[in-house]
């Protein structure tokens, strides 16, 4: 028996999880720069709130969920999307309130039964911000500025904003009639799903991939012109504060998104040096979800992006960091005192910085070297007889091939200046 990873799935080996950490690092920081904070919710939760709160409509609901009984019975699925849990959480705590703005991030995986394909995955990973509390214009242009300044900061400077405005449910029906007057002369030829999306929720005909209804769809009227005198304002105020702060963006009136509960913004942010997969995040309004989970009529916008996309979109322009082994490498000649100072030492070298040695002891120096090339070290500790007797340590920088010996009460500045140049490991102190 030969067991594999599930379909859709994958392992980050140890040479990919520098350029994971690095993206996580990047998302965390500038998440708390925006004043954002993290929030966790579980990996599942009740069926019935994706039902609610994704809506059943959608793909995600109908096609892609991993539900399952759990033993007593009840239907529980993996989260295929981050904003319900938060939104079922802030309700639970009470602290969703009209009048008080959260700002919140989360990061972690997300699970859907989808085809896999380059940069799609099963399990897959999003990092989404949320601004529950303003209908102000101007929490949707914080929400789009914080997801492009990563993009940004992490060298993807080349994208484009796509932006829509979906209306509100004051101003929706009208237009929902038009579509319908629009699809009616081509129902018959339809496929079934457009049929029934027909009567729910027309606008999701732009979900469908069956290339006659592509075409149909292609050809629907602009929601942009059926919006209300607040709704376009709104949106006329998002576009402003956009072109005030330099984000490039193009209005796309096709743009929905995969989800029932947006209300006016909806915008996805994609990499046009990739074809139909280009969407490396997006979002949008949400101003109906609160109220819709059973809390209060508190708007809220927010956005999700694929970490997986953009760590492609990064190594196809090659800016994805490497993986980075230990910066230190202890090696030691001698009898069981020098070998039990280099335990002692080793421990202290790993405090402060990365740092092996051999696990097998009394090995010739010339094999440990042999080591400390292999994983990449920058610098040898060396302990011999002679140091230990002299309160020293041999340093030996791998890169110039020069050695020195260092009292030990010195040693630590002089590796620090040694590896200056270098990041030092995250619990460094
Ligand atoms: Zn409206
Ligand atoms: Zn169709």
């Amino acid at each position: 028996m030969k067991f594999q990873v599930p379909r859709g799935t994958f392992d980050v080996m140890p040479e990919k999880s520098a350029a994971w950490q690095a993206l996580e690092a990047k998302a965390r920081a500038l998440s708390t720069g925006y004043g954002y904070a993290e929030i966790r919710t579980p990996i599942f939760e009740a069926t019935e709130l994706f039902l609610r709160g994704v809506g059943e409509t959608t793909d995600i609901v109908s096609k892609e969920m991993y539900t399952f009984a759990d033993r007593k019975g009840r239907s529980l699925t993996l989260r295929p999307e981050g904003t319900a849990g938060v939104m079922r959480a802030l309700i639970e705590h009470g602290v969703a309130q009209a009048g008080r703005v959260h700002r919140l991030w989360y990061l972690g995986p997300m699970f859907r039964y989808d085809r896999p394909q380059a940069g799609r995955y099963r399990q897959f990973h999003q990092w989404g911000a949320e601004c529950v509390g303003s209908d102000q214009p101007a929490a949707d242009v914080e929400i789009i500025l914080l997801l492009v300044d990563l993009l940004a900061g992490l060298g993807l400077g080349d994208l484009v904003v796509q932006l829509n405005s979906v209306g509100h449910p004051g101003c929706r029906p009208a237009y929902q009639e038009k579509l319908r007057d629009y699809l009616r002369p081509h129902l018959d030829t339809m496929c079934a799903d457009c049929r029934a999306r027909f009567e729910k929720n027309p606008l999701r005909v732009l979900d469908c991939k069956v290339p006659p209804d592509v075409a149909i769809a292609a050809g629907i009227p602009s929601i942009l012109d059926s919006l209300c005198d607040a709704c376009r304002t709104h949106f006329d105020l998002v576009q402003k504060g956009l072109a005030e702060q330099g984000v490039r963006f193009a209005l796309d009136p096709k743009l929905v998104r995969g989800l029932d509960y947006y209300t006016r913004t909806a915008f996805e942010v994609h990499d046009p040096a990739r074809g139909a997969q280009s969407a490396l995040g997006g979002g949008g309004r949400y101003d109906g979800l609160i109220a819709e989970l059973g809390g209060p009529g508190v708007p809220g916008v927010g956005f999700s992006a694929g970490l997986e996309r953009i760590l492609l979109a990064l190594e196809e322009r090659g800016l994805a960091p490497g993986a980075e082994g230990p910066k230190l490498y202890l090696a030691r000649a001698g009898g069981e005192g020098v070998e039990r100072a280099a335990q002692a030492l080793l421990r202290e070298l790993r405090a402060r910085y990365s740092a092996v040695a051999d696990l097998e002891p009394g090995r010739s120096l010339g094999a440990q070297f042999k080591q400390a090339d292999r994983i990449g070290a920058v610098a040898a500790v060396i302990l011999g007889e002679d140091e230990l007797a002299q309160g020293q340590a041999t340093v030996k920088d791998l890169r110039a091939g020069t050695q020195e010996k260092v009292a030990r009460a010195e040693l630590a500045a002089h590796l620090d200046r040694l590896l200056e140049s270098l990041p030092r490991p995250e619990n460094a102190r």
